[in-house]
């Protein structure tokens, strides 16, 4: 066994792979840029050397230097994690040089799988299943028209270098077809220097469901059952699950027993996972292999009981795989969120900043949460905007769905924006509860994205009660005999504004609370200070997060949102007096909502735009964003220029009114 291993990534999956070492006595070394020299992976890591500047391409990705620390360290392995470099056979084949193990796959099966072309044609040798299509590269728009007469419409134009859905369009048609061929070509040439395209059946309503497989030197394999990830946004997975409920059991048979024969097919040691489209009818087919853990795969700890970083340093250190295809048993379910610091009333705009407060809730046998933050971390431009995956497991979905819900809803971020509302309406949509769903479902019941709903009726009741509770706590603690009486109203402009009359009298520690007339009794232990807030209410448990605001309290619990303004009876009086807030005015600019590189300008001096147009596109975290305009109007002036660097709310370009 390794005494010593470096971890060539950063975040959550640093902190992960660093956390099954620990557990089997190997000591480990971090790599980290010179913008996470505070990082969690770097605090939890026995050595960590920097890597170089916060550019990815200057340290994470790049291979001269992170040999040379793993050789100056002494490791005798290196785990890539997922991303960076997980997946290019150069860098394990650096590694291998150095006279250093490389915990993943052979560079032969991480190359042959890296190709969608050569996959599928290996798949397919291998008895796989894969997507009725064409499996060569198509020269030309002539000869794609030719061949898409062939495989019918609509179909899939893709990149043969591609991942992370790019280089990948659907058309319907032929004109749809010669459009989207020559853009796909020349974005696969642009991001990966390599347009070769080629064509295949467009499977309508899929579901996503992949196979993790495990493979040794010896040429033992084994699958450890399925992970379904049909929710997805712009083909990056939210939520993933395993089992799937989509499939029985016939049909999971053949496709375990299909991605063993792929696996074997290239020799493959180490854990990996074979993906495939599944249709509505059950019919499956194969669309590329990952060759290196997945960030979704705590889902698949938790219902075989398997450890899949150990299994990968046992196998690369020589080890054979100690289970048999029958000790693999799958049990309960278990649903992973991916959290993310980005803002879904935004078009899911990514945010960066500090976690100035960051509470995670309590893990347990049932929740695991996998971060590489601490309260005070910063979320860069410089990387991906995940923050966290929460997974919960139960008996059954519906126990391992309610424990989800449950510890979103204790989940505390705060600095920058984040999806825990978001991911909670997910999960809480009943086609998701009844898994009748395909990987359309986010653009289908999402498309706008989600901001909390505002609660009204009945539920506001239950929002004045809690945040009068509060308030009447915190009072109480500077004046014990203080009355308790307030006047609640909601402080959003566009809900009627109507103030309740509230009062909260003590009941020992619990509290009986008046609104308008209804009394609702609330028992909670909740102490000032505490920005969560866990209540029965009128025999209901509620968890809230708080907020205050300038004059009272912002509340939301699950997929609501109420912000009130709280006064005691003689403020509501002089109440109506106060001047109120006016906004500016900032329609006339276009400012930039996140730091990040102008990568594109759109208009010019003069340009007439319309409400939608593109204006700007602005890089950060690893994504394009592009800025539309909210209005009609001409624009007057343009204040950056493409490569400049942005911070947030400079000015990018102003309209002449
Ligand atoms: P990438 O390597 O860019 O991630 P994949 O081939 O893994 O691309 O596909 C990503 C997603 O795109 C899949 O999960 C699925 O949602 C969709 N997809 C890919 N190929 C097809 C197809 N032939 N028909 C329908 N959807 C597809």
């Amino acid at each position: 066994m390794f005494n010593k291993i470096l971890i060539a990534n950063r975040g959550e999956i640093a902190c992960r792979v660093i956390k099954t070492a620990k557990t089997m006595g190997i000591s480990t070394v971090a790599i980290f840029s010179e913008q996470d020299a505070m990082a969690l992976h770097v605090a939890m890591a026995d050595e960590a050397v920097c890597i170089g500047p916060a550019p990815a391409s200057e340290s994470y990705l790049n291979t001269d230097n992170i040999v040379a620390i793993a050789k100056q360290t002494g490791s005798d392995a290196v785990h890539p994690g997922y991303g960076f470099l997980s997946e290019k056979s150069e860098f394990a084949a650096a590694i291998e040089s150095a006279g250093i193990i490389f915990i993943g796959p052979s560079k032969d099966a991480i190359s042959a799988m890296g190709d969608k072309i050569r996959s599928k044609k290996i798949a397919e040798d291998a008895g796989v299943s894969t997507v009725p299509g064409y499996l060569g590269v198509v020269e030309g728009i002539t000869e794609a028209i030719k061949i898409a007469e062939d495989i019918g419409y609509p179909l899939m134009i893709k990149a043969s270098a591609g991942g992370g859905g790019k280089g990948m369009r659907i058309a319907h048609n032929s004109a749809e077809l010669s459009e989207g061929f020559q853009l796909a070509a020349n974005e696969a040439l642009a991001s990966f220097g390599d347009g070769r395209i080629f064509l295949e059946k467009y499977i309508e309503k899929p579901r996503h469901i992949e196979i993790q497989i495990l493979g040794d030197k010896y040429g033992n394999v084994i699958h450890l059952g399925e992970r379904e990830c049909s929710i997805q946004r712009r083909h990056q997975k939210i939520i993933e699950e395993a089992p799937s409920a989509f499939l029985d059991s016939d049909t999971r048979g053949e496709m375990g027993a299909q991605a063993v024969a792929l696996a074997k097919a290239v020799k493959y040691s180490s854990a990996g996972t074979v993906e495939f489209i599944v249709d509505e009818k059950s019919n499956f087919y194969f669309l590329e292999m990952n060759t290196r853990l997945q960030v979704e795969h705590p889902v698949t700890e938790f219902v075989t009981g398997i450890d899949l970083v150990e299994q990968m340093i046992r196998i690369a250190s020589g080890e054979k795989i100690s289970l048999g295809q029958e000790d693999v048993r799958c049990d309960g379910w278990a649903i992973e969120a991916r959290v993310y610091a980005e803002d879904p009333s935004r078009n899911f705009l990514p945010s960066t900043g500090r976690l100035n407060q960051y509470k995670e809730p309590v893990t347990s046998d049932s929740i695991r949460i996998d971060s590489g933050v601490i309260e005070g971390s910063e979320i860069s431009i410089f990387y991906d905007p995940l923050i966290s995956k929460l997974i919960a497991f139960g008996s059954s979905r519906e126990v391992a769905l309610e424990k989800l819900k449950k510890a979103l809803s204790v989940y505390l971020i705060r600095g920058i924006a984040h999806n825990i509302p978001f991911l909670t309406a997910v999960i809480s949509n009943k086609r998701f509860a009844e898994a009748d769903f395909s990987t359309d479902f986010l653009a289908e019941e999402f498309l706008e994205g989600f901001a909390p709903e505002k609660a009204i009726g009945s539920r506001m009741g239950i929002f004045i009660a809690a945040a009068a509770f509060v308030r009447a706590k915190i009072d109480s603690r500077v004046n014990p005999v203080a009355s308790n009486s307030y006047i609640i109203q909601s402080a959003d402009l566009e809900s009627e504004k109507i103030p309740v009359e509230v009062e909260v009298s003590w009941d020992s520690c619990n509290a009986i609370v008046n609104v308008g007339g209804s009394f609702l009794p609330l028992e909670s232990d909740w102490s000032p200070g505490s920005a969560i807030l866990q209540a029965n209410i009128n025999g209901v448990d509620h968890n809230f997060v708080l907020k205050e605001n300038e004059i009272g309290l912002s509340l939301t619990s699950g997929i609501y949102r109420a912000d009130l303004i709280i006064l005691t009876p003689s403020q509501s009086r002089l109440y109506g007096y106060m001047p109120a807030n006016e906004e500016p005015d900032l329609t006339r600019y276009l400012l930039a909502p996140m730091p990040g590189l102008l990568v594109r300008l759109s208009v010019d001096v003069g340009d007439v735009v319309k409400d939608g147009d593109e204006l700007a596109v602005v890089e950060a975290m690893k994504m394009e964003n592009v800025l539309r305009s909210e209005r009609d109007g001409t624009i007057a002036k343009v204040n950056f220029l493409p490569g400049d660097h942005l911070e947030v709310d400079q000015v990018i370009l102003e309209y002449d009114e």
